[in-house]
């Protein structure tokens, strides 16, 4: 009989998303001639953007053809995303080499995977609350979690205690499930930090895209600094509308070295490569083929018309909560309204309240950390007419 991994015992029942579901359920059974209005699940709900579109089509005729069609591609990916990519962040004032760039097919699977790098008993410090994929990967494979208090009194942008020390820092920045986006200067603490305690940042930057206010980073490597300490997860899912087309990208700069027990010097890029050459194969062709169209002009001016409406919506919650008097965070530069339960409310049951009284679903705070139980997390990806409605019963509730 194989010995399994004991660790998955250890982690929490991940109910978070089946229970939300089993209640809906549930009140439309006995309600049917009720409409519910989900503002709750974090994926997009706008199709592929025509270039996007065009660019699959053509690459799908590629694959048709003998001269055109592609087995399997370079290990870290094509050239030309790659290249794409290292413009992208060229434009917005950052220097990634395309070298350091890795294609993935999204982001999870990287935050998730990234484990691999890191042996056991170092000090993995995750704010709370946090993107899940971060504390269940590393209860995985048997690591004990430090967590930080991203609370209202740090506007969720929890910063770090000199006198605590960490190994491996994760950062979300703009933050799921908060909405709160750390700014230069509290990033370069962190850089700093990271650097003094020989630490490794894992920046999750999946909702850059969200930023417009040109004063807040996009890239930790905006930062002086971090090509030292930190490696960056970022993702097209919610830039590009690929949540169901997958592909993202992961960026380890060279570098980012580490001494190993026996005083070799080992690059986290050459190990990573590894890694991926070992235990992936890819993203498919025709996948990175249309992530290339995202980084063209036309290409970029559509994908950004789709995350300004969604930031309009963003825009309507957020004005909501100002005019109800109602504490959030997020609700700017990110897709996030993370709001203070009114009436002394936990996050659960505020959800069977406006399920009952408004139907309108969103996210209990509780499913994201302790810090989350009095906290609301509503999404702004949802279409134009459900939002407002949702917004105008929401505004007679309270
Ligand atoms: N990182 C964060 C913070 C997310 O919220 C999500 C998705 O919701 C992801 C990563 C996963 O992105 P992907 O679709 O690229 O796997």
């Amino acid at each position: 009989m194989p010995k399994i991994n004991e660790n998955y015992q250890n982690l929490k029942e991940s109910y978070l998303f089946s229970e939300i579901a089993h209640r809906v359920d549930t009140y439309k059974k006995n309600n049917p001639d009720k409409e519910v209005i989900r503002l709750g699940i974090g994926d997009v709900t706008k199709p592929l953007s025509p270039a996007v579109v065009k660019a699959l089509h053509d690459a799908a005729d590629q694959m048709g053809k003998a001269e055109t069609f592609k087995g399997y591609g370079p290990e870290k990916g094509y050239d030309f995303l790659r290249n794409a990519i290292s413009d992208y962040y060229k434009r917005n004032g950052v220097d990634v080499d395309p070298d350091e760039i890795f294609i993935s097919d999204g982001a999870k699977s990287d935050t998730g995977n990234i484990t691999d790098m890191f042996e056991s008993g170092n000090v993995i410090m995750v704010p709370d609350p946090v993107y899940p994929v971060y504390v269940d990967s590393n209860i995985m494979c048997g690591r004990d979690l430090t967590y930080i208090d991203a609370n209202a009194d740090n506007d969720f942008l929890p910063m770090p205690d000199e006198n605590v020390h960490a190994d491996v820092i994760y950062i979300c920045s703009p933050n799921n499930p908060t909405g709160a986006v750390y700014n230069h200067e509290q990033l370069k603490v962190w850089v700093d930090y990271a650097i003094k305690n020989e630490a490794v940042i894992l920046f999750d930057s999946a909702y850059e895209a969200f930023i417009s206010d040109p004063t807040l980073p996009r890239s930790i490597f905006a930062i002086e600094g971090a090509k030292k300490c930190a490696i960056e997860f970022c993702s097209l899912s919610k830039t590009a509308g690929f949540t169901g087309t997958r592909c993202g990208y992961t960026v380890v700069p060279k570098e980012l070295v580490f001494k190993a027990s026996n005083g070799k010097e080992m690059s986290i890029n050459a190990m990573w490569n590894r890694r991926q050459s070992t235990k992936f194969n890819g993203t498919s062709y025709i996948v990175q083929y249309a992530a290339a169209e995202v980084f063209t002009e036309e290409g970029e001016k559509q994908c950004k018309a789709n995350i300004d409406y969604y930031k309009e919506n963003a825009k309507i919650i957020a004005d909501t909560m100002t005019r109800k008097g109602i504490r959030f965070f997020g609700g700017v530069n990110s897709p996030y309204i993370w709001f203070e339960c009114p009436n002394g409310m936990d996050s659960w049951e505020l959800f069977d309240y406006m399920l009952e009284k408004i139907q309108v679903v969103g996210t209990p705070g509780a499913g994201f950390g302790d810090n989350g139980k009095n906290y609301f997390r509503l999404t702004s990806f949802g279409d134009r007419e459900s939002t407002i409605e949702a917004m105008k019963r929401f505004e007679s509730l309270f």
